[in-house]
């Protein structure tokens, strides 16, 4: 029993999260980062920040993620770190050569207080920034929000940097700004955008830079990512569809108040009605048809859907996890009859978020605890109180998961020991598919499991 010491009485804390749902704002700027093509994330603070936001992205894609750092001692701690970083700008383009350098600061920096405008400033003065090369910048002190907020944070600034109001027509290019997901959703919303036959400025864009292939060469700049010029021409775009209020709502506003792009901003397009709404934005939005192809693959989703409800119908479930991630699976789940019971993000998400949640499960007849936010210590507590028959979330989970005998599917961020979330979507209706299939797999080898020799079933 690795958590042992979790009790059940519930005990209301003020100042103590134990197993928080959530990592370190940084960790979300530097995987936006990686959503620009030859771009070098650059965490300006101590190496040991930088170290464990690396290892964390490492992990979770098992890919190597390059990130440069400004390598605080105590006298950039007393001094600031304004020689560290004008060093580290001209070391990078010097050795590393990327076209863009992704400022992202730290807890350090920002109680020291460095203004990295100003620095980058400097840079600009004293030429260490080369012609047709770029240095921009995200506050993201992680004493505030969660690595949901550094994305935000990160995303938003391509926005304040880079966009560029249109001098004429707009062209017939919609943004997509595809919330903090995987690689794999992000080629997946692109595939479904292009089926319709709409051209996108998707950023950031991090497929195929965190799931390359094995050539046997290493490249530092793999070549996914969007452009700067891409980043400039979207605010010349018809417009914007945001997924995930939390991760990509500061961007689209952003946009559309500085370059005047109208945005739609949509929860993630997780679970089939999720999905239809963003085929209907995408259709409405871009003037276009929705191809037999995307009418084909729902039809195979609501089929599963259908055929297996027997399974899902009832089942209770106790989730954790992002935001916009959890507000979207709660809504799936409830769209399979399945109840949600216990329901945690570790992101403070405000009072709209919250009623949202509470209205997405108001027709379960059952109780439903949520807590935004709240710890994955209490998650366990309720579920001492109240068992669940699933577990959904990131790898953190998997010790409730064992403590309990409770099966557990993940889903989130970071997964840390299992593989297939850089490759295959849960985005869509293809990626609908993946969610039901891993659902399924849980309850009914849990079923198997549980089975009597003469109950055991050979069809399901
Ligand atoms: S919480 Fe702050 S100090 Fe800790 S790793 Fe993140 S940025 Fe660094």
């Amino acid at each position: 029993m690795l958590l042992r010491h979790t009790t059940k009485e519930v005990v209301e804390r003020s100042a103590l999260t134990i197993n928080p749902a959530k990592t370190c704002q940084p960790i979300g700027a530097m995987y936006a980062s990686l959503g620009i093509h030859s771009c070098l994330p650059h965490s300006h603070g101590s190496q040991g920040c930088y170290a464990y936001h690396r290892s964390t992205l490492t992990r979770h894609y098992k890919e190597p993620v390059i990130a440069a750092t400004s390598a605080f001692t105590e006298g950039a701690s007393v001094f600031g770190g304004q020689a560290n970083l004008l060093q580290a700008i001209d070391n990078m383009f010097t050795v590393y050569r990327p076209d863009v350098i992704a400022v992202h600061t730290t807890c350090l920096s920002e109680t020291i207080g460095d203004d990295i405008p100003q620095i980058i400033g400097k840079a600009t003065a004293d030429g260490k920034i080369p012609d047709g090369k770029y240095v921009f910048h995200a506050n993201t002190p992680s004493y505030v929000g969660s690595h949901v907020t550094g994305f935000a944070n990160m995303t938003k600034a391509m926005v304040d940097y880079f966009a560029e109001s249109s001098s004429g027509n707009r062209n017939r290019v919609l943004n997509i700004i595809p919330g903090y997901v995987e690689p794999s959703d992000m080629e997946e919303i692109r595939r479904i955008a292009t089926e319709m036959g709409i051209g996108t400025i998707m950023f950031p864009d991090t497929s195929r830079v965190l799931n390359t292939p094995l050539t046997g060469k290493y490249r530092m700049y793999p070549e996914g990512g969007v452009t700067v010029e891409e980043l400039k021409k979207s605010g010349s775009s018809l417009g914007t569809v945001a997924l995930g209020q939390l991760a990509s709502g500061p961007a689209a506003r952003a946009l559309d108040s500085k370059c005047k792009v109208p945005c739609e901003i949509l929860g993630l397009p997780i679970g089939l009605h999720a999905t239809d709404i963003f085929i209907d934005t995408l259709h409405r939005t871009a003037g276009v048809n929705v191809p037999e192809s995307l009418t084909f693959e729902r039809g195979q989703m609501l089929d599963i859907m259908s055929d297996m409800h027997q399974y899902f119908y009832g089942k209770k479930v106790a989730i954790a996890g992002d935001p916009d991630q959890v507000l979207a699976m709660t809504k799936f789940l409830v769209s399979l009859d399945m109840y949600p019971v216990h329901i945690v993000t570790g992101t403070p998400a405000g009072k709209k978020f919250e009623k949202a949640l509470h209205e997405a499960v108001k027709e379960i007849p059952h109780e439903v605890k949520i807590r935004v936010p709240g710890d994955m210590f209490l998650l366990h507590q309720w579920i001492k109180n109240e068992p669940v028959d699933l577990l959904i979330g990131n790898s953190y989970m998997k010790y409730i998961a064992k403590d309990e005998d409770i099966p557990l599917v993940r889903f989130g961020f970071p997964i840390l020991d299992r593989i297939g979330h850089s490759y295959f979507p849960s985005v869509g209706y293809k990626g609908g598919m993946r969610l039901l299939e891993k659902i399924l797999d849980a309850i009914m080898d849990r079923q198997d499991r549980n089975a009597s020799d003469i109950n055991m079933e050979l069809v399901m």
